[in-house]
């Protein structure tokens, strides 16, 4: 089966391959950096690093964009209250997330773009639209006139024919009950950053930003464009309607856009205070490749409802997938080859290979990996797993790390040599023999915490650094 994406535009699941030869065109709205982002911003952008990896995995090269909100009502504020320009202010949240998502490893897109780095094209596109008539000015800012868009609405699926015309708002974000002509230039107010323009002295709007910076890098129409669902209206609405009005042509083929994460059943949001921070979980002593599984295990078109018993099983998820391949690289296993079992190796690849071509349904992907874990751990105990065996499953756990990324351990590497190692494991052996589970269970933490796994073994205990 192909590689196929649920698309928003058609409300279909559709099969994907690039536009142009072998390199997939790819648009991210970024973080608007005025404050930490929360973990429920890095489930979509863990998406999004997903979605990277498995386009590789299935031969594609990226043209990714991501931008950078560096201008907006949020940061003007706070910035104002902190008495910093703009630039510095935004500086510090900007470095915080690039650091956040290196944590997580999530791959950076080929650029990262920011607004006020871009403010000549945004002018040029608004110029663009006051030629075609899709403009008008009230009170010095430059309005979108969505009522000469026939087909407003087609992202979102609403019907806005009926709409006030000539209603506005100003704001950036507001629901589908107000839709109205949106503000494309501010004109300049008291105390605020202006940009010189012929339409006067101002700044851009939050939704003209990405128009002209996807179509700057990536041409007139993007393979994909990803975001979180609630950027679908108006945001991508609005993107839409001005690229279109620019160009005449589509502007993006495939829209794709990520749940939420919820805590509690609510949408987890700066707003409403119910969030955490990468940094808020790390304090609490959770490693990033546990953050990092319990996002990206749940499909991303499901919502995921965020507990800290899901971090914890994600935590004993990776435990069990480092233990397994601990054990294909330490056993010894009788020699020769089974061709059982490689029919089984091969049998998990392609059932996580569909799983991830099915609109990325990591799930499936994760279940393919633990019944293949499952059934060849028995292989071994019963003697039939083979060591012709062990490089063929090797390379199947290199295959679904190369997507899910948890293999290695975060955890700083000791300087502990070997010989202390084994001494704490020596003293281990003999507090366990002694029933002084409480000192046992210290000193796997300690070696844990210092980068080096143990397993218990018939033959022993056997150990290695992450
Ligand atoms: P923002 O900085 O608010 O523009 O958000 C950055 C990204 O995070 C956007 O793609 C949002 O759609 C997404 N996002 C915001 N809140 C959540 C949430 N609770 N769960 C998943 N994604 C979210
Ligand atoms: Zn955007």
């Amino acid at each position: 089966m192909s590689l196929r994406f649920y698309n928003t535009l058609t409300q279909n699941v559709e099969e994907f391959t690039p536009l142009h030869d072998n390199v997939v065109r790819m648009y991210t709205c970024g973080p608007t950096v005025y404050n930490y982002v929360h973990i429920g911003n890095l489930r979509t952008f863990t998406f999004q690093d997903i979605l990277r990896r498995w386009l590789r995995a299935r031969g594609y090269q990226l043209d990714h964009v991501m931008n950078i909100t560096d201008v907006e009502d949020k940061i003007i504020r706070n910035a104002k209250a902190e008495n910093k320009s703009i630039q510095e202010y935004t500086a510090t949240y900007t470095e915080a997330f690039l650091e956040d998502i290196a944590t997580l490893r999530l791959e950076q897109p080929e650029r990262i773009v920011k607004a006020t780095e871009h403010i000549p094209e945004m002018v040029d596109a608004i110029r663009q639209l006051e030629q075609r008539g899709f403009t008008y000015v009230s009170d010095g800012s430059v309005y979108y006139r969505i009522a000469n868009f026939p087909s407003y609405g087609k992202l979102s699926h609403s019907d806005f024919s009926g709409i006030r015309a000539g209603a506005r708002v100003d704001v950036d974000e507001y629901d589908k009950a107000d839709a109205r002509d949106f503000v494309l230039w501010k004109a300049q107010k008291d105390g605020e950053p202006g940009w010189d323009a012929p339409m006067g002295k101002g700044r851009p709007g939050w939704h003209i930003e990405c128009s002209a910076m996807a179509m700057k890098y990536l041409g007139e129409t993007l393979d994909i464009h990803t975001g979180g669902v609630d950027l679908t209206f108006p945001h991508h609405e609005n993107e839409i309607a001005q690229s279109e009005a620019i160009t005449g042509k589509p502007f993006v083929r495939f829209w794709l856009h990520a749940e939420h994460l919820s805590i509690d059943a609510q949408k987890m949001s700066k707003s409403a205070g119910n969030f955490y921070t990468l940094r808020d979980l790390l304090g609490m002593g959770y490693a990033p490749e546990s953050i990092r599984y319990l996002l990206a295990s749940v499909p991303y078109r499901k919502k995921l409802s965020f507990a800290f018993d899901g971090l914890k099983a994600a935590t004993t998820s990776i435990e069990r997938l480092r233990n397994y391949k601990l054990r294909l690289e330490t056993d010894k296993f009788p020699a020769g080859t089974s061709a059982a079992v490689a029919a089984r190796i091969q049998a998990a690849s392609a059932a996580f290979d569909a799983a991830l071509d099915d609109d990325l349904n990591t799930a499936e992907a994760l279940g393919a990996v633990f019944e293949f874990i499952r059934d060849t751990n028995t292989a071994m105990d019963a003697g039939q797993f083979l060591a012709g065996n062990a490089v063929g499953a090797l390379e199947f756990l290199a295959r679904f790390d190369s997507v899910f990324d948890v293999l290695k351990s975060s955890a700083h590497t000791s300087g502990l040599s070997d010989a202390e190692v084994d001494a704490l494991i020596a003293e281990r052996t003999a507090a366990k023999k002694s029933k002084n589970f409480g000192r046992s269970d210290e000193i796997r933490a300690h070696l844990a915490a210092q980068g080096v796994i143990l397993e218990d073994t018939k033959e022993g205990v056997r150990w290695k650094r992450s």
